[in-house]
């Protein structure tokens, strides 16, 4: 079978134009390294899009999806599946303590889908919703309208109504232009200025850390004030930890970094760490009462997928068994360093920022800290410097994912100090080709 026409010829690539998508057959994955089907080994150091979190392969995982499909393979979710309490049980133990009722989709996007509706409900009349620009919250109609990113240009003007955009506390490239810590966290504070200006507004949405725009960590202060202007001004705060939960920073979610509690927690990707579709929506406990008496207006087919659910209680399993938030914190702090080494050697490399098994290399081409390609670039389909040194990645073996200036560096959190040197080593070559267009 000629795979790749049929690929080709039949199946969309997304996110691209058609024409010249030349695809990797891969057949096979264990561990950290995924295979083609020439029986070329790749790293997979981004975890493909920062979720293959516990690696490929874990039998544990395998075996408990296996299970439920040989005994319950699908239920409509008007019964109660036993999966499905096991779930929420499991869940409760790792989850901020707000949280306490979950809606159970198959993505990212729909569990954001799932917290506007929700929040649009619980705070009728208020409908607005705060955003970033450097933000992604997916793809279908209201998280894509949420996205503040290029992906959104596409679909404009046929955008979801009553989204209002933040700035972003992305210190490399102030968007108010300012210096932390003179700035006095502007960006956070100004969002109690909006939110007044506005009126109506029902909710707020972030990345805790934002991902696919650059790996923005924030200054300590930001969201402890941002979760306390949203009270202050009472509005639910929604986090997105689609990407950053589970793990991925060395807590089981992002928000326990700075002890705060959201009304709302989405998450998806590492829920599953991959092994089926999931997406979860959680609640706290007064949003889930007040749909004691209310419509809960929504739902899917595939909702609490009997066996996407099994995976739940099992990732949780190993993640204890293997102990990884204290691995991820280790392999954290050696990847850190070993990153952090890179600025000192390579003139392109402009930011190195991360946390956990997260972390982002921008680089830049002259010392005015111009990009190598930004969202314009994105928007028209063109290739920067960075996607090209992406691909050379690729045929070096080592998998980046990549935005137009930066590489996005998210390892299965289950890598090891050898795994990252084989990654970091690989990133090493390709910045020498960047460093020679700064000098230019
Ligand atoms: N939210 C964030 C923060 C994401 O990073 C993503 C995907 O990368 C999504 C939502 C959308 O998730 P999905 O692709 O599963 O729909």
């Amino acid at each position: 079978m000629d795979y790749k026409k049929i690929l080709k010829e039949h199946t969309f690539k997304t996110w691209s134009k058609q024409k010249g998508w030349e695809p990797i057959i891969v057949t096979q994955a264990r561990g950290v390294y995924f295979y083609d089907n020439n029986g070329k080994r790749y790293l997979d150091f981004s975890s493909q899009f920062v979720n293959v979190n516990l690696g490929y392969g874990n039998e544990k995982v395998i075996n408990a999806i296996k299970e439920q499909l040989e005994t319950l393979q699908y239920i409509n979710p008007s019964f109660g599946a036993e999966i499905r309490a096991k779930a929420a049980e499991a869940l409760l133990q790792v989850m901020p303590k707000t949280i306490s009722k979950f809606f159970f989709s198959t993505s990212g996007t729909e569990a954001n889908e799932a917290a506007v509706k929700i929040s649009r409900f619980y705070k009728k009349p208020s409908y607005k919703i705060l955003a970033r620009y450097r933000s992604y919250h997916g793809s279908t109609e209201a998280s894509i309208s949420l996205t503040g990113d290029y992906r959104r240009w596409f679909v404009e003007p046929n955008t979801m109504n009553g989204v209002v955009r933040i700035p972003e506390p992305y210190c490399f490239r102030c968007p108010l232009k300012l210096k932390y810590p003179d700035c006095n966290i502007a960006c956070a504070n100004y969002v109690d200025y909006i939110i007044k200006q506005e009126k109506n507004v029902a909710a707020v949405i972030v990345e805790p850390i934002t991902g696919t725009n650059g790996v923005i960590v924030p200054p300590k202060e930001y969201m402890p004030l941002l979760r306390q202007i949203a009270k202050e001004n009472d509005i639910l705060f929604i986090a997105d930890e689609v990407m950053t939960g589970w793990g991925r920073t060395g807590e089981w979610f992002a928000v326990n970094i700075w002890g705060i509690e959201p009304d709302i927690l989405t998450t998806a990707k590492g829920a599953s760490a991959s092994y089926v579709p999931i997406g979860i929506t959680g609640v706290s406990k007064e949003i889930g009462e007040f749909f004691e008496d209310n419509i809960f207006a929504h739902g899917h087919t595939f909702e609490a997928h009997p066996v996407s659910l099994a995976a739940i209680p099992a990732v949780i399993e190993e993640y204890k068994r293997l102990n990884l938030l204290s691995h991820v914190k280790a392999m954290g702090e050696y990847l850190g360093k070993r990153l952090n080494d890179l600025k000192d050697r390579h003139i392109s490399v402009g930011d190195i920022r991360g946390v956990g098994l997260f972390w982002a290399i921008e680089l830049i081409k002259d010392s005015k800290k111009t990009p190598f390609g930004d969202y314009e670039d994105k928007y028209n389909g063109k290739l920067t410097l960075v996607d090209i040194l992406a691909k050379k990645l690729l045929e070096k073996g080592v998998y980046v994912y990549n935005g137009p200036s930066w590489f996005i560096i998210s390892p299965p959190l289950i890598i090891n100090k050898e795994e990252i040197d084989q990654g970091v080593d690989a990133i090493e070559e390709v910045l020498k080709d960047a460093d020679k267009e700064f000098l230019k």
